[in-house]
């Protein structure tokens, strides 16, 4: 039998090969908050099932998370209304850009998936009633930081802020399903929770933790999060639409559910086996972090981790 090289030696080698790569593509330009982050930043985080912790790199240092927070808001959509969700988002990926406005013409103001800006938009205005966008952050942050079991994680006004005056395009999109009837709040309301669930921020072992809800049966985890069937439900939406239109060039590469964001988080899960973080600020064409990428690929390949095995 072939022998099975340690977590932390693979994660070292990661860092110092793929993590110290000179290519590393270009941080998100649309607000200084992203645009300046230090592009030679690469940290990895991974938490086993059986409990074990393993990290390297820059694994500490929190960064925005982004477009994964949309794994923790549909979680917490459907805790709120169950399948009611679906009547008003689909599950089909887009094959088109996260803010593309196309579709949503086509289809009535229903977005195709909830990972999708216009989706996430409808998940969060979904998780937004019945209370005001500071509760219903603080039961998004109370369903993160449980996830993690870290009271440590927090909203990042600037990048808030950032996002809101930036947000035109995503304003469009709101309007444009509240002229569908597919929003029930008031577009400034539904965007404000959406800019700043965008803008919380996680270190790579933070988020690690936080995807455990995913992976149920973790040793020393508390009490599931969410059922079973719903985590396999929102690991299917990570493995179709979890990268925008890089969806299908992930799962060919890595073979693993994942969710990017443009902050350059990446969180991947090896189903019964691991939750996996990764941050490289630097993101691809397809606004998915490029060193990110390459780092979750050499590490299913490393450790044999893919849903087709
Ligand atoms: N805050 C970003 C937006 O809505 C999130 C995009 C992303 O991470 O992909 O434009």
């Amino acid at each position: 039998m072939e022998a099975v090289t340690p977590m932390q030696e693979v994660l070292d080698h990661i860092n110092a090969t793929i993590g110290q790569n000179p290519d590393r593509g270009k941080t998100a330009s649309y607000i200084p908050d992203l645009a300046n982050v230090d592009l030679n930043q690469f940290g990895i985080a991974v938490c086993l099932a059986d409990g074990r912790e393993f990290h390297a790199g820059d694994a500490l240092t929190p960064f925005s998370s982004q477009s994964v927070s949309k794994v923790f808001a549909v979680a917490l959509a459907l805790g709120k209304v169950g399948d009611g969700l679906w009547s008003r988002v689909g599950r089909e990926p887009s094959g088109l850009a996260f803010d593309s406005i196309m579709l949503l013409e086509r289809e009535n103001g229903r977005p195709r998936n909830p990972f999708i800006n216009a989706g996430a938009i409808v998940t969060t205005d979904t998780y937004l009633a019945g209370s005001t966008p500071k509760e219903a952050l603080g039961g998004l942050l109370r369903f993160v930081r449980d996830a993690a079991e870290d009271s440590d994680i927090h909203i990042n006004d600037a990048v808030a802020r950032g996002e809101m005056e930036t947000a035109d395009r995503n304003f469009a999109l709101a309007y444009y399903m509240k002229s569908h009837g597919n929003l029930s709040h008031d577009p400034q309301l539904t965007m404000g929770t959406y800019c700043h669930q965008c803008a919380i921020d996680m270190s790579c072992v933070q988020l690690a933790r936080a995807g455990r809800f995913l992976l149920g049966g973790v040793k020393g985890l508390g009490p599931r999060l969410v059922s079973k069937t719903r985590a396999r439900r929102i690991q299917a939406l990570m493995m179709t639409c979890g990268h925008y239109d890089g969806s299908g060039d992930f799962a060919f590469r890595v073979g693993l559910p994942g969710k990017s964001g443009v902050g350059g988080g990446i969180l991947a899960i090896a189903p019964g086996k691991a939750s996996i973080a990764v941050w490289s600020p630097g993101l691809n064409s397809y606004g998915n972090s490029k060193l990110g990428t390459e780092a979750m690929e050499a590490l299913a390949k490393a450790q044999d981790w893919s849903v087709f095995n």
